[in-house]
């Protein structure tokens, strides 16, 4: 078993985190339950804040708060002295509501309404990310409306991507983000933008994937931006500030997964930003990253209420729990692995091999595909480990099923973040228009 942050097995034998029993936890808040280490996402946080540190450079770490957007979440990313990336309205009123000060917050997206810039604008946050060419325009007519100048950076897209092991250089990136670097838009981008009264042009943006373990694909990536930014100083005369490199850093979801120590990604890109820009005398820049991912996700840990077995002779057997797709789908949407335990009986040897399917109408709502674990009965607590971030983040109700409630566990207290949704909730935005009810009686 791979325990991790303050996770450990108490004298009871059951999984404990935050120095709270989950057996408790799931008695006093009911099941399915997101459970937050909250001391292991500060620990995420502080590797990042320290690695840069040490770099030397001005940077800014922004979490990506689409990981996981709560409230409480923008509060000790704000504690952590952490900046935000917000992709939406809602996103950012969270954020607004938690506190957060707007003008840490970065604004992403490929296709941000003229109510969503408007609504930023409004709370004066720190950064526009521009896409394409329409937000260009868009932007700097909203801002000229306001009397306001908005800070920018433009998405490029350098023709690195990076997935796990693989990196690939591409000439052209078909993607439906950024401007791309290899046929020129980026370059036209940097013209039209430095042309409109209303933008102040910081810099350029780059992401280049998600759940990436070697350093190789941010190196290319800085090459990429330091060459381009070279470039436009000696042919436009504009000199970027902020150099972005965008989040993607990967975690341990099993033991397939390697990723890196979070020092050792902030290191090679540093290094790589130290190295590029002192070669063509250039002031060093202030580097950004945004991290959501590796910031939440080994710190969220779900846990299910074992309910019905179905054995198929010499081919299978299914456990289902009280939940599922619902509060976490990316097994269904990228067969995504996930270790777990019995919470209840953390001590206890495994015995045979197992399947978790949610309580989806949905075949493909499964969990986990052959997990080891002693002989489940029902009622017992299964926690699946790292489920902080892009679960409750894509929580549905499909088959109204509610969803569950958020608690942070820290140093033996335990704390609702979010609330689970009563069954009130789940209609409390639906109408039966006047013409479909029912006629009085008794006429
Ligand atoms: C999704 C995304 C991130 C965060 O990715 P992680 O894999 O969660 O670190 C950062 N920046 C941009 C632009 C993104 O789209």
């Amino acid at each position: 078993m791979y325990l991790h942050g303050t996770s450990k097995i108490n004298a009871k034998g059951h999984l404990e985190i935050g120095g709270c029993d989950t057996t408790e936890l799931a008695k006093e808040f009911g099941t399915p339950l997101y459970v937050v280490d909250e001391a292991l996402v500060r620990q995420r946080a502080r590797e990042y804040v320290e690695a840069f540190r040490a770099s030397g450079l001005n940077f800014q770490v922004a979490y990506a708060s689409k990981a996981f957007s709560v409230m409480a979440m923008c509060a000790i990313a704000e504690q952590e002295g952490l900046s935000l990336d917000v992709v939406s309205d809602g996103e950012l009123y969270t954020a607004l509501q938690a506190g957060f000060p707007a003008g840490r917050i970065h604004f992403h997206g490929n296709n941000k309404t003229p109510e969503e810039i408007v609504m930023a604008l409004d709370a004066n946050i720190g950064c526009f990310v521009v896409d394409n060419f329409t937000e260009l325009k868009l932007l700097n007519a909203l801002a000229g409306e306001k009397g306001k100048k908005a800070n920018i950076l433009l998405r490029i897209t350098p023709g690195v991507e990076a997935h796990t092991h693989d990196y690939i250089s591409t000439g052209q990136q078909d993607s439906k983000f950024g401007f791309d670097l290899a046929n020129g838009s980026a370059y036209r981008a940097v013209k039209e933008a430095i042309e409109q009264p209303n933008l102040v042009l910081l810099g350029v943006h780059s992401h280049i994937g998600s759940q990436i373990f070697e350093v190789e694909g941010f190196k290319m990536a800085v090459d990429k931006v330091a060459a381009f930014a070279i470039k436009v100083r000696d042919e436009l005369n504009v000199t970027f500030k902020v150099v972005n490199l965008g989040g993607g850093f990967g975690i341990r979801y099993t033991a397939e997964d390697k990723p890196l120590p979070i020092r050792e990604y902030v290191k090679a890109i540093t290094d790589a930003v130290i190295s590029n820009f002192t070669a063509a005398g250039f002031p060093l820049p202030e580097i950004w990253v945004e991290p959501g991912r590796s910031i939440v996700g080994d710190a969220g840990t779900t846990l299910y209420t074992v309910g019905t077995t179905k054995e198929i002779p010499g081919v299978r057997k299914y456990i289902a729990v009280d939940g599922g797709m619902t509060d976490n789908p990316r097994p269904a949407l990228y067969q995504s692995k996930y270790e777990a335990v019995l919470a209840n009986r953390a001590n206890e040897p495994a015995e045979e091999t197992v399947s978790i399917a949610g309580k989806c109408c949905e075949s493909g709502d499964m969990l986990i595909w052959d997990l080891d674990l002693p002989k489940a009965n029902i009622g017992d607590l299964l926690a699946v480990f790292c489920t902080g971030a892009y679960n409750y983040a894509m929580a549905s109700n499909y088959n109204r099923i509610r969803r569950p409630a958020v608690v942070f566990v820290k140093d033996g207290q335990a704390d609702l973040a979010v609330k689970r949704e009563s069954l009130h909730d789940i209609v409390a935005n639906d109408v039966i228009p006047q013409r479909l009810r029912k006629a009085p009686t008794g006429k």
